[in-house]
């Protein structure tokens, strides 16, 4: 197996219960046009890859397991320009058939509701990410010029992201008192 072997796409319905039966294991990638809440969460979807194992856990529960790992160009919310940005996350799925039975799991399971006729597989990939994404992603490298930096306008969107990054607050309010 070379690398230009042409990775395999998922198909987006399936029949989760039968794939559990057969113990499948999918491997390949989704399409990310079809991904409408991603495509505008972000300025363009890349690769995606999956990785689904289907089968029982030791309590006899159907569950997929795996990873999504997806490369992504999103804005950066310091200097807005864009930025390559690659999440990955694990996969810990339950099928059941109802709330009732979403309810019962324990929380590192999340439910897949599903009957036993063919469900969107991408949609439920496609929250997985949503969910994996930062809601405010910026640069690790300082991407503003240290100038603008210094100027009123710029501080007031430092503020903003304390809650997503104290330690560039707190290197920020530092900076602040060593000037005066
Ligand atoms: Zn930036």
């Amino acid at each position: 197996m070379s690398d230009s072997t042409p990775k395999k796409i998922i198909p987006r319905h399936i029949e989760p219960r039968k794939f559990v039966n057969h113990a499948v294991f999918l491997s390949g990638q989704i399409l990310g046009d079809g991904l409408t809440r991603l495509t505008e969460a972000s300025i363009e979807v890349g690769h995606i890859d999956v990785e689904l194992e289907f089968g029982f856990d030791e309590e006899r529960r159907r569950t997929v397991t795996g990873w999504v790992q997806a490369d992504l160009l999103v804005e950066c919310q310091r200097c807005l320009e864009p930025m390559p940005y690659s999440v990955k996350t694990d996969i810990h799925w339950a099928i059941v058939w109802d709330e009732e039975k979403a309810r019962q799991l324990p929380s590192r399971l999340e439910p897949w509701i599903a009957g036993e006729d063919a469900e969107d597989l991408y949609a439920m990939i496609e929250e997985e990410l949503l969910l994996a994404l930062p809601t405010a992603p910026s640069h690790s490298e300082l991407c503003i010029d240290s100038a603008l930096l210094s100027s009123g306008e710029v501080a007031i969107e430092d503020e903003e992201e304390t809650t997503n990054n104290p330690f560039q607050a707190l290197a920020a309010l530092k900076g602040k008192e060593t000037k005066h």
